[in-house]
Formats: C-alpha cells, structure tokens, sequence
C-alpha cells in the first residue's frame, strides 16, 4: 500500500479483536495474519472441489469455487486500493465468502436446508462462519481460527433475525440495522462482479447460451460491439475474452466512481460512522444496477435453469438429501470420528445437535466426495452425474 489508508477503513491497530486473546504477529498485520490463516485451512482447500455451476468434473475449464473466490479476491482488492480501505482485510474476506458452501453449488445448499428444516435450517453463510469459528481443526489454543471481528463480520454476509440473535456481537448489525465495513460492502458486491461476468464465460464455453443469445443483453452487447468494431475479425474465445475484461471493468468503475461520491457525501470519519450511516455506501449507479438485473435475469432464466443445469441440480438434490437421510439413520455409517461427535452432539442438545454434526460433515463434502459416498452407500454403479 503506497497511499495512505481513509480514516474510515478498518484498521488492524484498532481492530475489535478475537475472540481467544493472542499476542500480535510479529511482521504481519492483525489482517493478514487471517487472510494467511484462510489459505491455510481445509474449508479453502475443497473450495477446489466444489461447483459454481458446473459440477467439477464436467470440464477442466470452468470455474469451481476456489477459482471463484480467487476472481473475487482479484476485483474486490481492485477496488479496496481504490478507495484507500484496507486491502488485506478485503481479501481475507474474499478468500473466505464461500467456504461454507455445500457441494454441487445452490442445489446442494437448497437439499440441505430441506433436510434440516426441523433442526435449525442449513445457511451456507452461516456455515460460513461457523467453519471458521468452530470447525477448523488448525490450531492447538482453540478451536476455529480466531479470526478477528472485522474479518468475521465480512463472512456473515446476511443472517436472518432468529439466527443473529444467536450470534453474540457479530449477529447485532442485523438486529440492530447497521452496516458491515466498507470492506466487506464492497467484496459482497466484487463477488457479483465476479459470477455475473464468469458465467457468461463458462455458460457460452459450454455451448448452453450463445453470443446471439447474449446480444440481447445490454451490458453485454454495448462492449460486444465496441469489440467489433475495432477488430472486425476477432472471433472465438479471444473475442468473447475481450468482451468480458471490458464488462468487468465498466462495472468495476462505476462501482468505484458511484461509491466515491456517496463516501464524500456521507463524510465519514471513522467506520464506527460507516456501521452507523442508513445505507450502504458502496453501491452501482442507478443504471448500472438496471443493467445489472437484466443480466442477473438472463443468466437465471437460460443458464442456471437450463434444463441440462437442471438435471444435474435434481441429481444433486438427491444425493443430498440420501446422504443426509442414511446418517440420520444410522450414525455408525459414519467415519469414526464423526460417530464421536454425534454421540457427544446427541448427549448434549438431543437430535438436533446429531442433525447439526451430519449437516456439517455433508456440507463438507466435496463433489467427488459425496458422488463416491452416494455410490458407495447404495450400491450405485456407473456416473452418478
Ligand atoms: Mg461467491
């Protein structure tokens, strides 16, 4: 960082802290020290496995949740040095926002949800949370990995009420209608950025839309055309490549310009004045929001229930849900360690905390993982998928 940090971005000197109380790394700030500790752990590793729309193994190209996340971190910091805020801390979060995610994407979290209906719900950020809370098996001192404050409060991206009262002080921004930082406003928006513009990419690589197709959609073919014109005989990958990198960065920049106008409006002195303010602060114009929907509404209506999505979200569902079913069931179908944690759930706070320990050892399954699982447990033979 060459530019001095605004007075209100979060600062690792006067961060809330952690929860367990550590002396403070030597070379590194509070901030880096948990983006250093999320590369570090398990939860990051499966992100590898698990799909963002397309199941893993479906093609080496798309994007699987590690690469997401990683597109994420590149945009979100983009932006964080922009705004002078606090870099580190906007990647920890980023590196972090999906880590909670069940496998199979969407479908995976929807069939988990169903399932624990009557014990709680399945909230993919508040697993989120709960990994790097709780989890996460790294550290001799505690368990989790005692992130800070700040860092935590950018994973929980929403929660709904009856959950946040469960939360402790990182639940009451929801309770009591406060902001998260400008850090983690902006990475939540980074990560549409994101997913917006790298379906397109996988959804026309996979052959499930086309560019004649995406024409239709305005920020689309605005840049799609300039493209054209100036190289008249681009075609292909290269073409649909240079279409994409200027769509990211007229997004990038109107969230950029847009959000710097708001801040100096505001006039925040801290980011307890941030936390405070009504609204957000970091936001897209009016119309790049418009122009926003209408993808958003493309890419729901002719990728994410494309009929061959759809298969694989129905097959997903099932998977699921038998996984989930069976260990309810029969905890001794369990891997050792997880049969403890069931009994020791069990005896502690009844069905409920055995649904919580299966819930988590099914969200924490990566694709190829719960498919062999499923084959393995009921005798599937050939591709599940
Ligand atoms: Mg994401």
């Amino acid at each position: 960082m060459n530019k001095q940090k605004a007075p209100y971005a979060a600062m690792p000197t006067t961060s809330r802290g952690r929860r367990f109380k550590e002396t403070s790394p030597t070379y590194r700030s509070e901030f880096q020290r948990d983006r250093d500790r999320i590369i570090h752990s398990t939860g990051f590793r499966r992100l590898e496995y698990k799909t963002q729309v397309f199941v893993n193994h479906e093609g080496d190209l798309y994007r699987t949740r590690l690469t997401h996340s990683l597109e994420v971190a590149q945009i979100a910091r983009s932006i964080s040095r922009t705004l002078r805020l606090d870099e580190d801390l906007t990647e920890a979060i980023a590196l972090a926002h999906d880590i909670g995610h069940t496998p199979f994407g969407h479908a995976g979290q929807d069939a988990l949800n169903a399932c624990m209906k009557q014990y709680g719900g399945f909230e993919h950020n508040l697993q989120s949370l709960r990994i790097v809370d709780e989890l996460e098996t790294l550290y001799a001192d505690f368990a989790g990995l005692n992130l800070c404050f700040e860092t935590r409060e950018g994973i929980l991206k929403h929660c709904s009420l009856k959950h946040a009262k469960e939360l402790g002080e990182v639940g009451e921004r929801f309770l009591n209608k406060k902001q998260a930082s400008l850090e983690a406003q902006l990475t939540n928006i980074a990560d549409q950025i994101a997913y917006n513009n790298h379906d397109i990419d996988d959804g026309l690589r996979s052959g499930l839309i086309t560019i004649e197709q995406m024409r239709n959609v305005e920020l689309f073919s605005a840049q799609y055309d300039k493209v054209m014109w100036k190289y008249p005989d681009l075609t292909g990958n290269r073409c649909v490549h240079e279409t994409i990198r200027r769509m990211i960065g007229e997004q990038v920049v109107d969230l950029v310009e847009t959000s710097r106008a708001t801040i100096q409006t505001a006039d925040p002195q801290s980011i307890e004045d941030i936390r405070n303010h009504s609204e957000q602060l970091i936001k897209f114009s009016e119309e790049m929001r418009t122009k926003n929907q209408q993808l958003k509404k493309f890419l729901r209506e002719n990728l994410y229930f494309h009929h061959k999505v759809y298969r694989m979200t129905r097959k997903a569902h099932q998977v699921i849900e038998a996984l989930f079913t069976v260990f309810m069931e029969d905890t001794r179908l369990l891997p050792p360690e997880h049969q403890h944690l069931c009994r020791d759930a069990l005896l502690e706070a009844g069905e409920i905390g055995q649904a919580r320990v299966i819930a988590d050892y099914v969200a924490g399954m990566t694709d190829r993982y719960a498919t062999k699982e499923y084959a393995r447990l009921f005798g599937v033979r050939g591709d599940v998928f």
